[in-house]
């Protein structure tokens, strides 16, 4: 694979943070990431698109029928977040990898789990590949979290997610918040519940997106 990072790719995504901060995204820290990670190496070799495609605000498939995440959604679960350097966060979903990137170009250290076995094997040696040794990617359901690892300061999911994750919650610290878009009737909305003590949360509510489901067990 072609690892190379030029120029023109560096002036599209400084167009692409334009137009996500046109979206209403305010955190310079998060805008810094989406300028900083080269997204169109995440598209996986066997991916079809064009480079400038990479750079557009939007969702593309990137097979296992799985997609990378639109640069603003990713953006908005990143501000929702709040990283501080150093932080543990549990993301449920690698995917490409996109996010995971964001975040560790945040100052995080990122534990991610993906259940699709052949997405797991190519989105970790990508990362390694690209050089980002603060993620570290695991193979599993996400509903079960990573109970060894526990607490988490923040967990982050990028599915749709169907019933409350009460085993992610207990991964949880108390102060800690989790960034989801949940389910609740035909629409997905973004949640962000913070556990307030040790059986003690609140929710606030922010904007409807679209994402594909959280889907329970691993694929091999
Ligand atoms: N964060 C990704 C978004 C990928 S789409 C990115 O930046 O590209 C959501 C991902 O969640 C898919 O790869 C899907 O396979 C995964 N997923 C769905 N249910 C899951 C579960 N229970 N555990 C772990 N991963 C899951």
């Amino acid at each position: 694979m072609q690892q190379i990072d030029t120029y023109r790719h560096k002036g599209l995504r400084k167009e692409l943070r334009v137009q996500i901060q046109g979206k209403g995204i305010s955190d310079r820290n998060v805008l810094n990431a989406i300028e900083t990670v080269p997204r169109h190496l995440f598209f996986g070799n066997d991916t079809i698109f064009h480079e400038t495609q990479a750079y557009e605000d939007k969702a593309f498939p990137i097979g296992e029928g799985q997609t990378i995440s639109q640069p603003y959604t990713v953006a908005y679960q990143s501000q929702l977040l709040e990283v501080n350097p150093k932080e543990k966060i549990l993301e449920i979903g690698t995917g490409s990898g996109y996010q995971a990137a964001v975040l560790a170009t945040l100052g995080a250290k990122v534990f991610s789990i993906e259940r699709h076995r052949k997405l797991y094997e190519k989105t970790k040696k990508l990362l390694t590949t690209l050089g980002y040794h603060n993620v570290k990617c695991y193979f599993g359901d996400g509903f079960e979290g990573l109970p060894t690892y526990a607490p988490f300061d923040k967990i982050i999911i990028t599915a749709a997610v169907p019933e409350h994750p009460k085993k992610l919650l207990r991964q949880l610290a108390i102060g800690g918040q989790m960034v989801i878009p949940f389910e609740i009737e035909t629409k997905c909305i973004m949640l962000r519940i913070t556990k307030e003590g040790e059986d003690q949360y609140s929710t606030e509510e922010f904007d409807e997106f679209s994402f594909v489901p959280m889907l329970k067990g691993k694929v091999f």
